[in-house]
């Protein structure tokens, strides 16, 4: 491996998203503003949201459905605006989400930060969880039972929150939600439908790279496909696409 290339790689991902902060990016109020202006906020709704989305993530805590429970240190329920118009979906807790109890806090994590800022957002404007709820060992695959076991917490989560958009980090989130065996490639870039509940609206569908494979598989066309994703998702919501630096 050549240390020198994959440093500058990184350091040059990490300049591509920072560049939309740098740029006059509206005030972290107006942004707050912004992203729930067409969303009745609704305090009492907000509050009962809430409330519901604390008792999926009690549930969570005491979860022992498969052996990934009594493999834990933590849980990772999720986190966010319980009116949330974004919620990303990740595949699995890592090692220092597992310490934490919190979602995409590791290297992956900080460069999903760096994604949201330069789409002119904030983390606390959007929620984000993962298929499942428990750290794989050794980050190994989610097993189907395992899957099977987690999804409806998750399930439940996009019912309360009734997201506009869900965007699914990568191929494990994608296709779990869209039950699909279709790559990644062939699902990003355009919006699909998720349907969250009988009589319930579909929910828009964008799928991307995950932060983790843009780090592993760092390249300029795989940097600009998933802001050409994100700007979809920013059109989509009448968001104002923050220029690139
Ligand atoms: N990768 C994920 O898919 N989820 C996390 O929370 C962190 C890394």
């Amino acid at each position: 491996m050549n240390i020198k290339k994959v440093v500058s790689q990184h350091l040059e991902m990490e300049r591509y998203f920072c560049g939309f902060t740098v740029r006059g990016n509206p005030a972290p109020e107006a942004v707050q503003g912004d992203i729930l202006s067409d969303r009745e906020v609704d305090t009492m709704a907000v509050a009962e949201k809430q409330k519901e989305l604390e008792k999926v993530t009690d549930e969570v805590c005491s979860c022992r459905k498969c052996e990934l429970g009594s493999q834990r240190t933590n849980t990772v329920p999720g986190e966010g605006n319980p009116n949330a118009r974004i919620m990303f979906i990740g595949e699995a807790p890592g090692a220092d989400e597992d310490a934490q109890g919190r979602p995409f806090v590791g290297r992956a994590g900080k460069l999903l930060d760096k994604i949201i800022i330069a789409c002119g957002l904030k983390r606390s404007d959007v929620f984000i969880g993962n298929i499942l709820k428990c750290r794989p060992p050794d980050n190994r695959d989610p097993r189907a039972e395992e899957i099977i076991n987690c999804l409806p917490y998750l399930q439940r989560q996009i019912e309360i929150i009734q997201p506009e958009i869900i965007v699914a980090l990568g191929a494990h989130a994608a296709k779990t939600l869209l039950e699909t065996t279709k790559s990644i490639g062939q699902l990003r870039g355009h919006f699909h439908e998720y349907y969250s509940g009988l009589g319930k609206a579909p929910i828009k569908f964008m799928a991307t790279y995950h932060p983790a494979y843009l780090l592993r598989n760092y390249s300029q066309d795989n940097r600009r496909r998933v802001w050409e994703d994100m700007k979809k998702v920013l059109a989509e919501l009448d968001l104002p696409i923050p220029e690139r630096g």
